[in-house]
């Protein structure tokens, strides 16, 4: 099963792009750009500013703005950190 990363939804294939907690070991929930420390990269983030964040990497895979925006808000609000 693959992991999904629980605040910006990529998908964390193999351990290196795990978080990691305060004491070093590895969180599975978050990513490490997400969750590089023991805590979140940006705590104040809100759910917007992570969907507008996201937004170019779906333009990547080949979705206009508009529909990148309608997926992310769709797939972020399902996740632990969001809900
Ligand atoms: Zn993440």
């Amino acid at each position: 099963m693959m992991n999904i990363c629980q605040s910006c939804g990529m998908s964390m294939e193999g351990e290196g792009l795990y978080g990691k907690n305060k004491d070093g070991s590895i969180n599975t929930d978050y990513c490490k750009y997400c969750y590089p420390n023991g805590e979140f990269n940006k705590p104040n983030e809100t759910f917007d500013e992570m969907v507008e964040s996201c937004i170019p990497f779906e333009v990547r895979a080949g979705f206009t703005v508009d529909e990148a925006r309608k997926r992310l808000i769709q797939n972020l609000r399902t996740l632990k950190r969001w809900r």
